[in-house]
């Protein structure tokens, strides 16, 4: 084994960072309906982008967002295109992540609380006032389906009295999990996997260094999913500790514990370094301030990840073993509801004869 390294983290095409809407890549459906409805100024007060984990639909709310609010838009194109200029007080205020009117929420923990709500931004109340500085008041709920029934009934009521300049963009991958009011209320618009030919072009368009074998790899362990097809290619260490790991749960040999370790330390390093970057604390300050049981939830995210991302790896492999896949879904739901990881990996072993 090389000596550990201080985990290098890429860069990672999160929203802020891309910064025109050519650089998103695959979804033609998805991109034409958002065209149409923002030309036909049709766009709802209740958007929900729905799709599999991975797929860049985070990235595509903060396009819809932007062509929402951009100055120029509609200018430029006697009424809305889905394009932003990237330059005008919207545009540039969002990208420095310091626009108050436009919001995004993810899970702190395992749910999106009243009080989360609260704290981070003043709680709904604002939804309310047309907004001062932008056309229109955003907010983008990252994995939407983790609102918990208090904040989604506050949101609800909200959106029966729909102010009409407030925009409520709902990112799940989970749509049978939203609450049901949310899910039959917003303007679905759903994403799909890319065929491989269509994602191994966008990734040698986007990462032209990286070798043919590297990418063709990155392909096939990421089941269609740009976002993590450009991650597993940008880190050689990911890729061989998700296919450690998936060979592991797939056949049924060796320490399963063990083979996770590698995967979730790397997991959880990126976790904690988001963590830093949304804190704005030194590392040393976090590790102080960060709760220990706020550390404790992201070591248990980090092993749920890494069963995720094995379980894609498995994907690809055939003859696959029945039930892994079920097996790995449970387990990541028991890891994140709170299950000792030890307790949920014993019982993953146990159910899959390993
Ligand atoms: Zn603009």
């Amino acid at each position: 084994m090389p000596p550990r390294r201080k985990q290098e983290l890429p860069e990672r095409a999160g929203p802020e960072l891309l910064a025109r809407v050519e650089d998103f890549r695959g979804q033609a459906l998805a991109r034409k309906v958002i065209e149409a409805y923002l030309q036909r100024g049709r766009m709802a007060g209740t958007i929900l982008l729905l799709g599999e984990r991975g797929l860049g639909k985070t990235t595509l709310a903060s396009l819809i967002a932007r062509s929402l609010v951009c100055e120029r838009n509609r200018e430029q194109h006697a009424g809305q295109r889905f394009w932003f200029c990237g330059e005008c007080y919207a545009c540039s205020s969002i990208a420095s992540g310091n626009q108050p009117e436009y919001v995004t929420v993810r899970p702190r923990g395992q749910d999106i609380t009243v009080t989360q709500v609260r704290e981070e931004f003043d709680g709904f109340s604002s939804a309310l006032l047309h907004p001062s500085v932008l056309s229109h008041r955003i907010f983008i709920f990252d994995d939407a389906h983790h609102l918990n029934e208090e904040t989604g009934n506050q949101l609800l009521k909200l959106l029966e009295e729909a102010p009409e300049r407030t925009v409520f963009i709902m990112v799940s991958d989970r749509p049978g999990m939203l609450l049901p009011t949310i899910h039959s209320r917003g303007q679905k618009i759903r994403l799909s996997p890319m065929s491989a030919a269509e994602l191994r072009a966008a990734l040698l368009q986007d990462e032209p260094q990286a070798g043919g074998d590297a990418v063709a790899e990155a392909v096939r362990m990421s089941a269609g999913r740009y976002v993590d097809a450009r991650w597993l290619l940008l880190n050689r260490d990911w890729r061989e500790a998700v296919k450690r790991l998936a060979a592991v749960l797939g056949g049924g040999r060796g320490e399963l514990a063990a083979s996770a370790r590698p995967l979730a330390d790397m997991e959880l390093a990126r976790l904690w370094d988001k963590e830093l970057s949304d804190s704005g604390l030194s590392e040393e300050d976090a590790a102080k301030l960060i709760p220990a049981a706020r550390r404790n939830t992201l070591a248990r995210l980090a092993l749920g990840l890494a069963y995720d991302r094995a379980a894609w790896w498995a994907l690809t492999q055939q003859p696959l073993r029945r039930g892994i896949l079920d097996a790995l879904a449970e387990m990541k739901t028991r890891v994140s509801q709170n299950c000792d990881p030890e307790l949920a990996q014993a019982a993953l072993s146990v159910r899959l004869g390993i």
